[in-house]
C-alpha cells in the first residue's frame, strides 16, 4: 500500500480560506520542565458536541494554562471524545465557526491541517468510493453570494514518522510532557509499524498537521474527477 501527503491546489479556483475557531478547545499546557506547551495543531474532533456539558465554558477560550490544569480538563473531557483521542494541548471540539472566503474545491484545505469537502463530493467517495468519512456541518459565514455547500471532515491521529527522516536524529521525549521539539522533515518518511489497517484518510499522531491519505483513496478522488487537493506520495519504512 502507498500512502500519499495530502496538499492544496493551486490555481485561482482554489482560494478559499476561513478566519475560523472550533467552538471549543482544550487549553495550552505550559511544561514545567521544558518550558514549552506540547502542542496539537491541528488535532479536532468537529463531532463531539460539547453543548450539553456542564464544564464546557472552561474550553471556549484559547488560552495557556499550567500543565496539571491543562491535563484535568483533557482527563474530564476523554469520556466525550472519540476512543484514542491523543488531546494534546489545543485539540479542538465542535462546529468549526467563523468566516469564510474565496473559491473552494471539491476537497479543500483552508488551513494544511484542516480538511473540507463539497457534500456531492463527499456524498461519491461514501457512495462510489464506499469511503467511511465522518463529516460535520460548519457554521461559517460566507462573503460570496454563492455559498458552498461544505462539511468539515474528522481525521484521527494515527501512524507516525519513522526515526530514519530525521537528519542528526530525533529528539528524546521531554520526560514530563513527552514532547519533541522536532520540525517537520523536508523528506517525511512513515513509519510502517504505526500505520494501522483500514484507514484510508488520518492525520500523523506525531505531526497533527500533517494530512495522509492511501493510494486507494487517492485513486478513487482521481477517477471522480475531483478537484482541490493534491497527492505527494510519502515513502514507508517497514520498522
Ligand atoms: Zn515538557
Amino acid at each position: 500500500m502507498k500512502y500519499f501527503l495530502l496538499g492544496p491546489a493551486e490555481g485561482p479556483r482554489f482560494t478559499g480560506f476561513v478566519d475560523a475557531a472550533h467552538r471549543w478547545g482544550l487549553p495550552g499546557g505550559l511544561c514545567p520542565v521544558c518550558d514549552s506547551s506540547p502542542g496539537g495543531l491541528g488535532e479536532a474532533y468537529p463531532s463531539v458536541d460539547l453543548s450539553g456539558w456542564s464544564l464546557r465554558h472552561e474550553l471556549t477560550e484559547a488560552r495557556q494554562v499550567p500543565l496539571a490544569e491543562y491535563e484535568r480538563l483533557r482527563d474530564l473531557v476523554r469520556p466525550h471524545a472519540p476512543p484514542g483521542a491523543l488531546l494534546l494541548p489545543g485539540a479542538e471540539f465542535g462546529r468549526l465557526v467563523g468566516k469564510a472566503f474565496g473559491w473552494w474545491g471539491a476537497l479543500h484545505l483552508p488551513d494544511p491541517w484542516t480538511l473540507v469537502m463539497q457534500r456531492a463530493a463527499l456524498e461519491q467517495l461514501r457512495g462510489e468510493g464506499g469511503f467511511k468519512l465522518s463529516a460535520s456541518e460548519m457554521d461559517l459565514h460566507f462573503q460570496e453570494i454563492h455559498v458552498p455547500d461544505l462539511l468539515e471532515i474528522e481525521l484521527h491521529p494515527r501512524g507516525r514518522l519513522h526515526d530514519s527522516c530525521f537528519p542528526g536524529g530525533r529528539e528524546r521525549p521531554c520526560e514530563r510532557c513527552g514532547r519533541q521539539g522536532d520540525g517537520l522533515p523536508d523528506a517525511p518518511i512513515l513509519d510502517g509499524s504505526t500505520l494501522a489497517t483500514g484507514q484510508d484518510l488520518f492525520r500523523l499522531a506525531d505531526f497533527t498537521t500533517v494530512i495522509i491519505a492511501t493510494e486507494r483513496f487517492a485513486k478513487a478522488v482521481a477517477r471522480l474527477g475531483l478537484e482541490g487537493v493534491v497527492f505527494k506520495e510519502v515513502p514507508v519504512v517497514a520498522s
